[in-house]
Order: structure tokens, then C-alpha cells, then sequence
């Protein structure tokens, strides 16, 4: 019995841990065949989207008893509109894409879509309608052309290589010796952060979901990577609802609104230009990220006349 005992815990271990990543869940649930925690309610009834407004109404939630993690969390992301989340490390913007997901439930409070509150529909039907990309995407050990071809198994080629174009990849894909056929994964090619970012938005692109979570990724990319994953960004979330964890605020200049989140409480809310004219937290954040911006350039100048 201990021998079977060891691999089942690793299991909930990796279980965990993939969990914790939000890396591609319904690729977990296929692969490990695991129990997820949270229960579809019986008999329950498939999420129909409409617009696809997001509403979270006053949400508490903890992930253990002896902490709470949010504090009356309320906002409504409009259909086809952008809400970003930013806000120091550990604030909670993370749970909030976990609890959409119906990773977890929520202590109290309401979560719902078009009117449906999350907890009454079938989590198949809540996932087919959220497209994640997520900070890390784990890729297949297999071709590029299956890794984006998964986001829709039934895609053509053509199709596959049209969301390669719109993700800002297909030229990447190309210039590589075998294309679309070069394996990647583990025992592949391994590809950069922003790469392999751009491979899940080309993902999400054939998924065509009808709400985003766009995790960003906290790692820093070169300025041109940054811009073309940006580009490709503002090309998946046109006409969608998307909210977006945003660590570089230069993402979150053209959402319809942000959200300051601190210690799992919206302490600000607004545009980019009425929360630098409130001059508060986001006014702070900004003006620490141009210095840091400066003072990038500055070294790069001086390298230069090195
Ligand atoms: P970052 O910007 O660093 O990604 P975040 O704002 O996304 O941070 P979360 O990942 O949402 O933060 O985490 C919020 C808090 O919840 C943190 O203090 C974290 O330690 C805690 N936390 C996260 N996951 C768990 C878990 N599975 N069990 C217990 N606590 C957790």
C-alpha cells in the first residue's frame, strides 16, 4: 500500500503546484485525471454567454482559515470592455483569475457571468468560455503547429497559421529550420518566456473565447518582445471581455478601467488619467516605473559611449 500511497501524493503535490500556476487547466484534468475540488452542482445547467459581463459583488474569499485573502471585492467588466488589475506582489490579483476560473470557491459574496452565478453552471461550460493566458505556459512535447493547433484540435493549418500571424509568432515559426514541425517542450526547442506567451495567445486566438484572463508575465522582456506581445494583446482583446493582471503598467494606459488592488482590498479605481490626476497609489506606481524606465535608458546611453 505504501508503494501506491507515494505516487498518489506526488500527484497531489503536482497537482498542487500546476494549480497554483493556473498553467493550462484543461490540459491537467486530461492528463493527470485528477478529482478537482470543486463540485459541479447536480444536474447543472451549461453557462449560456450573451455579452460576457464579469461581475464579482462584494467577494470574500481565503485560502486558508487563518487569512483572507479579499475583502469585498466588487467590479463589473462590461461586455467587450478591458478591466486591468494591478497592485503590489501578494495583493490577490492572481486569486481573483483563480476564483473566475472556479478554481476555488468563494467565501462570500457572488461571482457571476451574464447574470449566472459561476457556481450554478457546469465548470466545463465555464472554462470553454475563458480563454487564459496564463504568466507561464507549459508547451507539449510536441510540435509548434500542435501546441497552438490545441487551442481548437479541429483548426486547419491555415487557420493555425493565421493565429500564429495575429500573436506576432508566424515569423518566428518560420525562420526556424522545420517550422511549424520543430518540436518544443521539455525535450525540444526551448523557447523564450515572451515565445512561448505568444504560442498561448495564438492558442487563445483559435479558441476564441468569448472572455479573456490575461495573466502577464512579472519576467522582463526586451522592449521589442514587450511591444509585439502587447500588439498581440490589444488584437485578442478588441470586442472581448478581458481582464488583465498587469505587472508593467504601460499595458494598462488604454483599459476602460483599472483596479488597485492592496492587500486584497480596490483601494483606487479609474482610468489611467484620473488616477494620476488622484495622485495616490497608481499615480506612485507609475512614476517609480518611468524612473526605473529612465534609468534604464541612461545605463544603456552610457554603455553606449563606453
Ligand atoms: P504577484 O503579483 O506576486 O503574482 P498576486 O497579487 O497575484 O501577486 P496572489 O497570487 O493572488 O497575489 O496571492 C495573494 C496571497 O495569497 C499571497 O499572500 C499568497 O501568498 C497567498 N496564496 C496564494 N496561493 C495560496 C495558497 N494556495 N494557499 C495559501 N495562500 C496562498
Amino acid at each position: 500500500l505504501i508503494q501506491l500511497y507515494i505516487p498518489l501524493n506526488m500527484l497531489g503535490f503536482v497537482y498542487r503546484e500546476i494549480k497554483q500556476g493556473i498553467i493550462d487547466m484543461e490540459a491537467m484534468f486530461a492528463v493527470l485525471d485528477v478529482e478537482e475540488e470543486v463540485k459541479d452542482r447536480p444536474g447543472a445547467p451549461a453557462l449560456t454567454v450573451a455579452g460576457g459581463e464579469v461581475r464579482f459583488e462584494d467577494v470574500d474569499f481565503r485560502y486558508d482559515a487563518r487569512r483572507g485573502i479579499l475583502k469585498g471585492v466588487s467590479f463589473t467588466v462590461a461586455p467587450g470592455s478591458t478591466v486591468a488589475i494591478v497592485g503590489p506582489s501578494g495583493a490577490g490579483k492572481s486569486t481573483i483569475s483563480r476564483i473566475l476560473f472556479r478554481f476555488y470557491d468563494i467565501e462570500a459574496g457572488r461571482v457571476s457571468i451574464d447574470g449566472q452565478d459561476i457556481r450554478e453552471v457546469s465548470q466545463e461550460s465555464l472554462r470553454r468560455a475563458i480563454g487564459i493566458v496564463p504568466q507561464d505556459t507549459v508547451l507539449f512535447n510536441d510540435t509548434i503547429r500542435y501546441n497552438i493547433r490545441y487551442g481548437r484540435p479541429g483548426a486547419t493549418d491555415e487557420e493555425v497559421e493565421a493565429a500564429a500571424r495575429l500573436a506576432r509568432i508566424h515569423d518566428f515559426v518560420v525562420s526556424l529550420p522545420d517550422g511549424y514541425d520543430s518540436m518544443v517542450g521539455e525535450r525540444g526547442l526551448k523557447l523564450s518566456g515572451g515565445e512561448k506567451q505568444r504560442v498561448a495567445i495564438a492558442r487563445t486566438i483559435l479558441k476564441n473565447p468569448p472572455i479573456l484572463l490575461l495573466d502577464e508575465a512579472t519576467s522582463a522582456l526586451d522592449t521589442q518582445t514587450e511591444k509585439e506581445i502587447q500588439a498581440s494583446l490589444k488584437e485578442i482583446s478588441r470586442d472581448r471581455t478581458a481582464i488583465v493582471i498587469a505587472h508593467r503598467l504601460s499595458t494598462v494606459v488604454d483599459a476602460d478601467e483599472i483596479l488597485v488592488l492592496d492587500k486584497g482590498r480596490i483601494v483606487e479605481r479609474g482610468t489611467h488619467e484620473a488616477l494620476l490626476d488622484l495622485g495616490g497609489q497608481y499615480a506612485g506606481m507609475w512614476q517609480r516605473q518611468l524612473e526605473a524606465v529612465e534609468a534604464e535608458a541612461k545605463l544603456a546611453e552610457a554603455k553606449l559611449a563606453e
